[in-house]
């Protein structure tokens, strides 16, 4: 029986690991099996992270969290949580190999995945044109034409940075007007390679074996027409990884993992979460490492409580 389990390994999971596995509660974590090291593992430069004056690549941050938790004890395994059982007093969680791990407590760190648009085609062009990660991407569109889809500061940076590689950049918002910060869309704005088709939707993403061309439709006329490009890149959003937690955990209309007062506690005695997945408003590497170090030490506490 472990004091903590931690599910996921982005900021929110690794800082919640450093901080249990410095309180001497031997936290074994749960990393994924794709990618260790949660969203920033997709970017390049991250530049808002305190304590790097010339920034730190996303891959590296996460390396040193990584490295950091393993330092102070912390067990990493690099595998999925498939079912969680958190209601009892002993929380189970079961691994894909079918093995049982239980725990007094939990964090739950499992952060948010990116939204799809629901179209036909999108998942049959996926990886031939259709992507959701430029910087995993970016490069094979080089002086090709490319769409971003979305109005956020996730789709403005997309665009920005695949405006390096791209020969154009077209930014598709269905609403006339952008969500991006102001710093983020005026960036936008004032690269020569970045167009706006403001007001639109995507209805159709064309092409046999790979993306030739989307339609677009204007969401106050209805006309159509076809923008050529070979890349189409989606930034419409995340939803949070809360599917493990449907009937167990009290979650919001969006899904999101919610919290008591100004704590990392669920409604579960014992089961804490934190970054993304609890996050709508900030969701940045420092809330969710900030969030990660409250549900360790919230758990530290609940643990004395128990003890
Ligand atoms: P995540 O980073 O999403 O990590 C969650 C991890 O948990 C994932 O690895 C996932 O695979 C794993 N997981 C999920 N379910 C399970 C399961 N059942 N079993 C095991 N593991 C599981 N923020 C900044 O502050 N600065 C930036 O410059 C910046 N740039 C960004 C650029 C991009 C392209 C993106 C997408 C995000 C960026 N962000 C940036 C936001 C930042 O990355 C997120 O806010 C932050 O990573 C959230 O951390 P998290 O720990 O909550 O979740």
């Amino acid at each position: 029986m472990r004091d903590v389990i931690i599910v996921g390994s982005g900021p929110a999971g690794y800082t919640a690991a450093i901080y249990a596995a410095r309180a001497e509660l031997e936290p074994l974590l749960f990393e994924g099996s794709i990618a260790a090291g949660g969203a920033l593992i997709n970017t390049t430069e991250v530049e808002n992270f305190p304590g790097f004056t010339d920034g730190v690549l996303g891959p590296r941050l996460m390396q040193q969290m990584r490295a950091q938790a393993e330092r102070f004890g912390a067990e990493l395994v690099a595998d999925d949580i498939v079912t969680m059982e958190l209601t009892g007093e002993v929380k189970t969680v079961t691994d894909s190999g079918g093995a049982v791990h239980r725990a007094k407590a939990v964090i739950l760190a499992m952060g948010s995945a990116y939204r799809k648009l629901g179209l036909p085609d999108e998942e049959r062009l996926s990886g031939h044109g259709v992507s959701w990660c430029a910087t995993c991407d970016g490069f094979f569109f080089k002086d090709k034409d490319i769409a971003v889809i979305g109005g956020g500061d996730s789709a403005t940076e997309e665009a920005t940075f695949l405006a390096r590689f791209g020969r154009s950049v077209t930014v598709v918002h269905r609403r006339e007007e952008l969500r991006a910060s102001k710093i983020m869309a005026d960036r936008a704005r004032a690269d020569s390679k970045i167009d706006f088709a403001l007001g639109c939707e995507v209805e159709k993403i064309n092409g046999a074996d790979s993306v030739e061309s989307i339609t677009l439709r204007d969401a106050r006329t209805g006309q159509t027409r076809d923008l050529d490009v070979s890349g189409l890149f989606i930034a419409v959003g995340h939803d949070p990884r809360s599917e493990l937690l449907k009937g167990q955990i009290d979650l919001d209309a969006g899904g999101y993992v919610l919290t008591r007062e100004r704590t990392t506690r669920t409604n579960l005695p014992g089961v804490f979460a934190c970054g993304d997945l609890v996050d709508h408003t900030y969701r940045q590497a420092i809330t969710a490492a900030g969030s990660g170090c409250s549900a360790a030490l919230d758990a530290e506490r609940y643990l004395a409580d128990q003890a």
